[in-house]
């Protein structure tokens, strides 16, 4: 399935994928979700918000055992980051009926729409929407970068914007989520074990640093007379990499917008967002307090931490364990179960080990051998539930 895809998105020159929500892209990857519930003979179910549900057995008689993931990607993203967990969802299915299981539970397969968050700027949208932490009014206002909202771009999928928002009839069907996903980082590699098991979201967040100064001439305005924001902002990404060791935590500037961002000119202004994140929500915001003196500064988003059931993780983690429990990690990485957590779903995560760690990059990757056995433990997790 993974092969059937790996078409879909793909930048020729890169190999990275982009697969933004409601592109053409994405809009094929929604016909294929479609396919492969119809030839395993699910029903299908388009929610409110756009949220892909595949059934098997009916869960408006009793909530259903669901998994699933998202299919949209990062711009420049590798295949496994979502993908991996709709696929491994599919074939986790296709396991069960050749073990001849009959669920006493319905089954179900989600994909999450807009994941990412590439397009819009909100990640998670589609289980945001859905359990009723965003706005509609505020997405459907949402600006890409072509400068189309949210709402002009449904209403071009033929969707109606006007249906978005908290969406009770499906989140009851939803009896306990379990989300498989490639690890983005290398906890699994240095345990030796290819799946794992979640323990918590660390608490994330983004600002973004507004430094001031006076746009001028580069060649002729003195040293002295300058006032040039770039040697804030520049003070700023090197406190928040030693501010960051400092409180155990990471921190990260990875987008700047310069203006007028010309190279012989004394930029005017420098926006900077900072995205950080660490297992203790002091340590996150004793770093922003300490970078922001003196700065314009606004949160742009904040998500706590996300603790995963413990009951429900670790009766998974001995049962896709194998000889001994799977080992139980954090990640640093937000997820569409995290979201269904926070609104008080059961929900659980596995991981299946990335050789290299790296995420969000067209080498991001996972041996076909861990992919089955992430499989394999997808089903047996499955079957432990709906059983
Ligand atoms: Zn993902």
């Amino acid at each position: 399935m993974l092969d059937e895809l790996a078409h879909i998105g793909r930048d020729p020159a890169t190999h990275g994928y982009v697969r933004d929500a409601w592109s053409p892209a994405d809009l094929e990857l929604r016909e294929w979700f479609g396919q492969e519930a119809a030839r395993r003979g699910l029903d299908l179910h388009d929610d409110r918000n756009g949220n892909l549900w595949a059934w098997w057995g009916d869960p408006d008689r009793e909530p259903g055992v669901v998994t699933g993931s998202h299919l949209d990607s990062v711009r420049q993203g590798g295949a496994f980051d979502g993908p991996l967990g709709i696929v491994s969802a599919f074939a986790a299915l296709d396991r069960l009926r050749e073990r001849g299981f009959a669920p006493a539970r319905p089954i179900g397969v989600a994909c999450f729409t807009d994941e990412e968050g590439a397009r819009f700027g909100v990640p998670c949208m589609g289980s945001r929407l859905l359990t009723g932490v965003l706005d509609p009014g505020r997405a459907i206002g949402l600006r890409d970068d072509a400068g189309d909202t949210l709402a002009d771009v449904l209403r071009r999928a033929g969707r109606k914007p006007s249906a978005l928002g908290r969406d009770d009839e499906t989140l009851s069907r939803v009896g306990v989520f379990v989300e498989l996903h490639v690890e983005q980082g290398r906890g699994l590699v240095e345990t030796g074990a290819p799946v794992g098991v979640a323990s918590a979201i660390w608490p994330h967040g983004r600002w973004r640093f507004d430094f001031h100064g006076e746009a001028n001439h580069a060649g002729t305005t003195r040293l002295e007379d300058r006032d040039d924001p770039m040697l804030a902002y520049a003070r700023a990404v090197l406190e928040a990499r030693e501010a960051a060791g400092r409180h155990g935590i990471v921190a990260t500037f990875g987008k700047v917008r310069v203006s007028p961002n010309n190279a012989n000119a004394v930029p005017g202004l420098v926006s900077a967002w900072l995205d950080a994140r660490g297992a203790a929500e002091k340590d996150v915001r004793a770093l922003v307090e300490e970078l922001s003196r003196g700065q314009r500064v606004s949160e742009e988003s904040w998500t706590p931490v996300v603790d995963f059931d413990v009951p429900l993780r670790d009766r998974l983690a001995a049962v896709v364990g194998g000889e001994g429990p799977a080992p139980v990690l954090p990640t640093g990485a937000g997820h569409d179960a995290g979201i269904l957590a926070s609104a008080g779903v059961a929900a659980a995560m596995l991981f299946v080990r990335n050789p290299t760690g790296v995420s969000h990059s067209p080498s991001e990757h996972a041996e076909p051998d861990d992919c089955a056995k992430g499989v394999e433990a997808l089903a047996d997790a499955l079957e432990e539930l709906a059983r």
